[in-house]
């Protein structure tokens, strides 16, 4: 009787813990996936990676899915209408239900034939489920706050609290060429707050973009956790970017041969003051010794041998959040600002 009391105790204080927010990380070789989990059990995924012959991509969202417990995800929002970010969308799509889909409106590379297939195969499947977001909207998801600071290449135009300050580096800040695939600069980018918590994802917003975020003064504010912009390629990820938001923690969704250059590995580190950069891929391309320690890195081998092991962190409401590396089990804690 005593044992039964106990275990019926036990039970009601571990339902009555405070759960954390949880944010896991696809490997897709160089594409986009995001898996958001609430500690209310809701969920947004960001991006739907690649369309890949024996559907991997797919399926690994999905395996994350699954491990995170989920029955559907509530929000997939889709930052921009590349291959990398939109590909697994229709067979996921058959695997688990989505509740809604939300995105940065029309594509501006319509007059591409391999965009306009994804795009409409795209509001075909979203349907009246579909809604395209603004600066300063908020993405219901419940337990998080989630604001939207650009899409379409409009970002909001008043500082979040903590921003504000004026970006030294904006003084001898140059743009790049103009990007060849423009839909990337109509990235939605949002900061997601969970207590003191701060995750900033922009999707692949380039270099050229970023100043409306942060030049002249920072309108983000300090972020505790970066997934770096565009995969890690020195097209986004700019000084002005990294002096303006200081992350703690910069996560790569880069692949094998695509991202991170050997700039962004230095700007993170010497302009952004960066304690810890973890990594979906050795980047092959860039020197070893630039690369993240091994433990911080979740997937070693070439695509074609890849076993797509996960990165994750759990965040606690006391602004606690640990990053896992799944490969090995490796494990960092760090403090929100
Ligand atoms: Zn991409
Ligand atoms: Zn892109």
């Amino acid at each position: 009787m005593k044992t039964l009391l106990f275990l019926l105790l036990s039970a009601l204080v571990a339902s009555a813990a405070p759960k954390n927010l949880e944010i896991y990380w696809i490997d897709a070789e160089g594409g986009a996936a995001t898996l958001i989990v609430t500690p209310a059990g809701e969920s947004m995924l960001v991006d739907t990676a690649n369309r890949a012959l024996d559907d991997r991509d797919a399926k690994r969202i999905f395996a994350a899915a699954q491990k995170a417990g989920l029955k559907k995800i509530d929000i997939l929002l889709t930052t921009h209408f590349h291959g990398d970010h939109i590909g697994a969308m229709p067979v996921l799509a058959t695997m688990i239900p989505i509740g809604m889909y939300m995105d940065h409106g029309e594509s501006v590379e319509i007059a591409r034939p391999n965009v306009a297939a994804a795009y409409h195969a795209y509001t075909d499947l979203a349907g009246t489920k579909r809604r395209s977001l603004k600066p300063g909207d908020k993405i219901p998801l419940k337990g998080v706050d989630i604001e939207v600071v650009i899409s379409g290449g409009r970002a909001i135009t008043k500082a979040r609290t903590g921003g504000g300050e004026s970006v030294t580096r904006c003084a001898e800040y140059k743009a790049h060429d103009p990007d060849v695939d423009p839909d990337n600069d109509q990235s939605v980018g949002f900061v997601l707050k969970f207590g003191k918590f701060d995750f900033l994802d922009l999707g692949d917003l380039t270099w050229n973009s970023e100043p409306k975020l942060v030049c002249p003064a920072n309108l983000i504010g300090k972020i505790d956790l970066f997934q770096t912009s565009h995969h890690g390629l020195d097209r986004s990820n700019s000084p002005q970017l990294l002096e303006a938001i200081q992350p703690t923690v910069a996560v790569m969704n880069n692949g094998p041969r695509k991202g991170p250059n050997a700039s962004v590995f230095d700007t993170l580190r010497h302009v952004g003051g960066v304690q810890d950069i973890w990594q979906g891929h050795l980047a092959l391309g860039t020197p070893k010794e630039m690369n993240a320690p091994e433990d911080m890195i979740a997937n070693f081998e070439a695509t074609a041998d890849c076993k797509g092991n996960l990165l994750m962190v759990s965040v606690e409401a006391n602004g606690k959040f640990t990053m896992t590396n799944l490969r090995n089990g490796f494990s960092k804690s760090y403090q929100a600002k």
